[in-house]
This record gives C-alpha cells, structure tokens and sequence, in this order.
C-alpha cells in the first residue's frame, strides 16, 4: 500500500513496501508544496518545461532540505523515451562530462546517490535488491513500456548482480490510469505483441482508438522476471484524475510541470554530482 506524507510543507507518497527497507529513502513526489505558480504551480522539479529557473531551483532547495539530503547527491536523468540503463557503480566518477544523460532508468549500489525520475503521467517503477543494496529507478513511458524498459532493468539487476528474483520489490507510482488513457491503433500496435496484452488493453469507445493500462503493462513485465506478486506494490492513483495532486501531461494539454521520485541508499560515503559548474545543466 502507499500512504501520503508530508515534509516541512512537501507532500510525497512512500510504499510500504519499500519504507520496509531501513536501507533506503524514497519519496514519489506530488506537485504540492513548491514555490512554482500558474501551469507549474507548485512543486514543478523540471528546468526544461518553461518555468521559471530560480523558482524551480527553490522547489529543489525545499526538496533537498525536507529530506535532509544535499542537492548535489540528487541524479536527473535526461529522459528520452528509450531503455537504455544508467548503470552507476559503487566508487569513482561517474559523470565526467557536459553531455546530458539520455538514459530512462538508473541501476545503482552506490551510496547517498539519489536517482531520480521525473513525471508528468509516465509511469515511474522502483526496484530493490532488499537483500544485496542494490536500487533501480525506471522511467516507463509508453514508448519505454513498449520496449519493456521495467523487464530490462530486472532481468539486468539479475544477470549483473546476481538478484535473486525473489529478494526483488517493486513499486510503482502514480501515472496516468486506465481510465484515462486512449491511445491510438499505431500505439496499441506495439502492446499487442506482448504478453497478457489483453490484461492491459481494452477497446475504447471510438473506433480505432484503444485503452492502455500502463502500470500493469508494467506489473506484468516484472512479474514474468520472476518477482512474487506479493513483492510487487501500485501507488493505484491516476494523474490525470488527480491534477490536485501531481502534474499530469495529458490532463493539462501539455504545459505543466513534473513531480520527482526518488530513491537512495543510506550510507556514509561521500557522493555527488560531478564536473558540472550550471545547476540547470545537472537537473535535466
Ligand atoms: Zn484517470
């Protein structure tokens, strides 16, 4: 189950599941309780949707400050709808240069390195080794969805690490809900080939337009890595219902901000953000 949580005026939602895990801190972020006003009102964590820099800077100031965690240790992906893993070792560099970070999912043993992934609809999925420390963050959009971005960063966190399927949890977040999102033929074209397609996709009520449930397109692809049913927790809150609550892409007609979700390893190792000198250059 998840709950609602509030830090110093920030409200976010943790998994059970995963606050199980004295290890790790996480939070899926709601829009409420930043600084951000009209379309990005308030908590918008996003430099690149048109807000204004120093006010999305403030939202990330609160953030950090609520959770006790510095700024720095907070790693933005440059999400770019594709599967491809950011994978972040426990020592050294990892981040030496000025290109952004095109990746939509973060694999990491590391210490006191927050992984991020930013949301608007798209659903954010989190995956913990409970028993070896290992986290991963996913952004799966339906394009990330379609490539079986959640199956990937299982089967990775097994190959890579040596998971045990059993010892991995997954939580994943608010997103856009079945209620809520029609796609088209071409877009439900690419779900159909996957498995239990008919558990996730159902006619709409125009012709040729269809209903996707991407959380449990989701759901579906780390329970075929072998997760139990019972390690496997869903937030159950749609975006575009509940625009009180989080920025929803769809359900504003495209201008509006982005919640950050986020999880990170306790631990005393020093651990930041490197060789980057513009703070909007770092946050994608
Ligand atoms: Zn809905």
């Amino acid at each position: 189950m998840f709950s609602r949580s509030q830090k110093n005026g920030i409200e976010y939602l943790h998994s059970e599941l995963l606050s199980h895990c004295d290890f790790l801190v996480h939070a899926f972020g709601t829009r409420i309780g930043g600084v951000s006003r009209d379309d990005y009102k308030s908590l918008n964590m996003s430099f690149l949707e048109g807000d204004e820099e120093f006010r999305v800077l403030q939202n990330w100031d609160k953030l950090a400050s609520a959770f006790e965690i510095p700024m720095e240790n907070f790693l933005v992906l440059n999400q770019v709808h594709g599967d491809n893993i950011f994978v972040i070792k426990p020592h050294g560099d990892y981040f030496s240069s000025r290109e952004a970070l095109n990746y939509d999912a973060i694999v990491t043993n590391r210490t006191n390195l927050a992984i991020c992934i930013k949301t608007a609809d798209c659903v954010p999925v989190f995956l913990v080794d409970h028993v070896k420390k290992i986290i991963g963050a996913v952004h799966a959009g339906w394009r990330g969805s379609s490539l079986e971005i959640s199956a990937k960063v299982a089967r990775f966190m097994q190959n890579s690490y040596g998971s045990r399927p059993a010892d991995l949890l997954a939580a994943i977040g608010p997103s856009i809900g079945r209620c809520c999102y029609e796609i088209d033929d071409a877009t439900a074209d690419s779900f159909r080939r996957q498995k239990h397609a008919e558990n996730f996709l159902s006619p709409g009520a125009r012709s040729g337009r269809w209903m996707l449930d991407l959380v449990e397109v989701n759901r579906r692809q780390v329970l075929d890595c072998g997760i139990p049913e019972a390690n496997i927790e869903t937030a159950g809150l749609c975006t575009v219902c509940h625009q009180d609550i989080f920025f929803s892409h769809r359900g504003s007609g495209g201008v509006t901000g982005r919640q950050i979700n986020f999880m990170m390893i306790k631990g005393d190792t020093f651990c930041k953000a490197l060789l980057v000198d513009g703070v909007s250059e770092r946050f994608h």
